[in-house]
């Protein structure tokens, strides 16, 4: 996001301080935009608060909610790192970490004016913190699960968002027909965008609109993720949980990865008969598409 905003000259837009000792209660501050932790479990939200008269943002407000706990199930889950006499491998860290990052520019994100992009995985790996990514977790050459940082990318639909939403142009120049020059250069980048009314609901269609999943393929990922699901289930058992902790809080780390591929079977699920559209603006490049099913992906 940082980026996206420096390649647009604004510079310096955003920084991260210690609060003031009078609101420890933050745990950091986004110049005038306090980011503030919830204390109950929920969702984290980032809003911007706009000027009626002219769409201006004129602050931005982001409530936190920790999301570490249930990264941290997953992880056990995956890695079972408890093994005697051995430390905790660092992955575990990491992964709270990268899903810590990825939720703080996704908030800083919605408070500089951006929506949920859900189509954003089908661009390419990490094309937008925008989108809600899976945990991207590899096998290494024994076969055993590893990795489970997030996918990194050149983050490309957030730099075209920022690049439409920021840019500013000579006095000259025809704004409108900039602005709709940078929509025809998103066309022809293959830039999708599809937000949460259409990828939401369990009857959403659209075939490249998916909630927590990775990836430009659903299949391949599909078949992918099933290959880490089937590692870590033949290695599940107690090292799962701490020394000390009751057996039956095996149950909180069988979930999550008996389940680890509902969201991409969702999406490689809506490849069969989906609608692929996109949204449209009359009188700008965002014209409606003629309307296509698709039956499958590469014969899968
Ligand atoms: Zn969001």
């Amino acid at each position: 996001m940082g980026a996206g905003l420096r390649s647009r000259g604004i510079q310096e837009c955003i920084s991260r301080r210690s609060p003031p000792r009078r609101r420890r209660s933050y745990g950091y501050s986004l110049q005038h935009d306090p980011v503030g932790h919830r204390v109950t479990r929920g969702w984290s939200y980032g809003e911007a608060v706009t000027d009626p008269r002219t769409g201006e943002i004129i602050k931005g407000q982001v409530t936190w909610a920790v999301c570490a706990p249930p990264d941290y199930k997953i992880a056990e889950a995956l890695l079972a790192p408890y093994l005697d006499g051995k430390p905790i491998p660092p992955e575990m860290e990491q992964m709270v970490l990268a899903r810590t990052r990825q939720l703080a520019a996704h908030e800083v994100g919605h408070t500089l004016g951006l929506m949920h992009n859900f189509a954003a995985s089908s661009i390419g790996f990490g094309a937008s913190v925008m989108d809600y990514p899976h945990p991207w977790i590899t096998l290494d050459a024994s076969a055993s699960p590893h990795s489970t940082k997030l996918p990194s990318g050149n983050r490309a639909w957030d730099k075209a968002v920022i690049r439409y939403g920021y840019s500013e142009f000579a006095p000259e120049a025809d704004e409108a027909k900039s602005l709709d020059a940078l929509l025809r250069k998103n066309e022809a980048d293959g830039l999708r965008y599809i937000t949460d009314e259409d990828a939401r609901p369990i009857g959403g269609a659209h075939p490249y609109a998916h909630l927590w999943d990775n990836g430009p393929d659903a299949p391949a990922e599909l078949e992918r993720i099933l290959a880490v699901r089937k590692a870590a289930l033949a290695r599940f058992g107690a090292n799962t949980i701490r020394p000390g902790e009751p057996m039956v809080q095996l149950e909180e780390t069988l979930v999550p990865l008996y389940l680890l591929h509902r969201y991409q079977t969702e999406a490689a699920a809506k490849l069969i008969g989906g609608l692929d559209y996109r949204y449209a603006i009359r009188g700008t490049a965002r014209q409606p598409l003629p309307c296509s099913l698709r039956t499958s992906s590469a014969g899968r």
